[in-house]
């Protein structure tokens, strides 16, 4: 007998009728989603700029489980959930900027669907469903496609690339949503992800729990538990999306050790305001998430109207530091368009600095003066520092690496010969040694040792 206390139904009237063998089956959810007008009219009272959108041709799939169309408010348009799954005619819109592969994923992936793009992590995109379809996807540009999806070899390819490369150590699959796939499929794809010495982490991020928490089962929980350390961030926007089905998903998470996080997006109309923010990052810590990343919204096609200005998530971020616990606050962070990756933004709190202070101020607008050490010594530590440094990524040291010595600037490309204006070598130009910075770059620098380390483990793999 299942002793569990009988599950909490979150479900509109038309469901009424279907027994809780079925409501709670996840296959059952993904079989009776809601795509066309016809069905969506039976459950919310439809706008009529969400019927244009929905019978617009070209759009980005709609699909949305019962669970999940559950939570929509059915008379009203305005509705922070309704507007992350059902389209408006706005989304027909187009904008500036707005790009099919906004962050140059396509560009970055060595292999189709495995975007590496740091050093020691990847992105491992691992098909291209999903349990519902966000409208502000920022893979709309593959994901909802099921001729699309990734290949058996394709698989294979990125796993050859993982066994190849060493330095990465952590790797993030996403899609589209891994947990959409057949439960035997994604622990093979563990399985032998964690047949790879290098990889350290695992983690998914998925929307799963969130548009069908009953995939989380307690064999999903068992069968993760193998693969540990393995991680999970989830995707709430809105504290509305949290009911007790997803508190008993992340609980069983949690229980199984795995650290759950949350990623959200900034949201016009659903969730771009402090207050509705700090009650969201609360609800999420009360069940042991750890509100980790707040995006602002990608440049991609469909999603210009959802958008917000980024000054809208730095106050977001005033509203939150120092106002609550420092564990509610996410980071907000722009994707770069083009392919920068993820780069924080925050209020500035550091006000002024000379040698030997610094002037700071708190959330309240507390000016206050850190005074510094007047004999600190970084090099005390740079033998371990030395020994320490590891699997350096060649080429991507960075901000840092100018900070180490490894070199003293980063170009733009073709800097050197813009500025050379078509000139021919002449008699104070002839010379290269003398822009070679003293003790920068050479090759007794410790980072330029590492990176030398680098090629021969690559070489040692290959
Ligand atoms: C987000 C992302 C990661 C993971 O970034 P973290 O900041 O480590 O969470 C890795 N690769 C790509 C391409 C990403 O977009």
């Amino acid at each position: 007998m299942d002793t569990q206390p009988k599950p909490t139904r979150t479900c509109a009237p038309k469901w009424y009728d279907v027994p809780d063998e079925k409501w709670f089956d996840w296959r059952w959810q993904l079989a009776n989603r809601l795509n066309s007008v016809e069905e969506l009219g039976e459950v919310i009272r439809l706008t009529d700029s969400e019927k244009q959108a929905l019978g617009a041709p070209g759009l980005f799939r709609v699909d949305i489980t019962p669970y999940f169309a559950s939570l929509i408010d059915p008379d009203d348009p305005n509705c922070p959930v309704r507007k992350q799954v059902i389209p408006t005619a706005r989304e027909l819109e187009k904008f500036e900027s707005q790009m099919e592969d906004s962050l140059a994923e396509d560009r970055h992936s060595p292999v189709p669907g495995l975007v590496h793009r740091y050093p020691d992590r990847v992105l491992f995109l691992v098909t291209t469903q999903c349990a519902s379809y966000c409208r502000y996807c920022t893979r709309s540009r593959i994901v909802g496609d099921p001729g699309a999806t990734f290949k058996r070899s394709e698989w294979d390819a990125a796993i050859d690339y993982l066994k190849r490369t060493p330095q990465v150590r952590d790797v993030l699959l996403s899609g589209g949503d891994p947990l959409t796939l057949a439960p035997k499929l994604l622990e093979e794809l563990l399985a032998r992800l964690r047949e790879i010495p290098h990889i350290e982490i695992v983690r998914i991020g998925s929307r799963v729990p969130v548009f069908m928490p009953m995939r989380i089962d307690q064999d999903f929980c068992d069968m993760v538990q193998k693969y540990h350390p393995f991680w999970l961030n989830i995707h709430v926007n809105h504290a509305r999306e949290i009911t007790p089905e997803l508190r008993q998903a992340c609980d069983r998470l949690s229980r199984a050790g795995v650290p759950l996080g949350n990623q959200s997006v900034l949201l016009a109309g659903v969730n771009d305001s402090v207050n509705i923010q700090r009650e969201l990052v609360h609800e999420l810590v009360k069940m042991r998430v750890r509100p980790y990343y707040l995006y602002q919204c990608d440049l991609v096609e469909g999603s210009g109207h959802l958008r917000t200005t980024v000054s809208r998530g730095i106050e977001i971020i005033e509203g939150l530091r120092g106002h609550t616990s420092g564990f509610a606050v996410p980071t907000f962070c722009v994707d770069g368009p083009g392919g920068g990756g993820k780069i924080p933004v925050m209020p500035n709190y550091v006000i002024s600095q000379a040698p030997g202070k610094i002037v700071l101020r708190n959330y309240e607008g507390f000016l206050t003066t850190y005074t510094e050490p007047h004999d600190y010594d970084p090099h005390a530590i740079d033998a371990l520092d030395a020994q320490a440094r590891k699997r350096l990524e060649p080429g991507q040291s960075g901000v840092l690496g100018l900070l180490e010595g490894d070199r003293l600037t980063i170009e733009p490309a073709g800097f050197s010969e813009t500025h050379l204006r078509g000139a021919e070598p002449h008699r104070l130009n002839v010379d290269a040694s003398k822009w070679q910075p003293l003790g920068i770059g050479t090759p007794d620098r410790p980072v330029l040792k590492d990176v030398q380390v680098v090629e021969k483990i690559n070489h040692e793999v290959e």
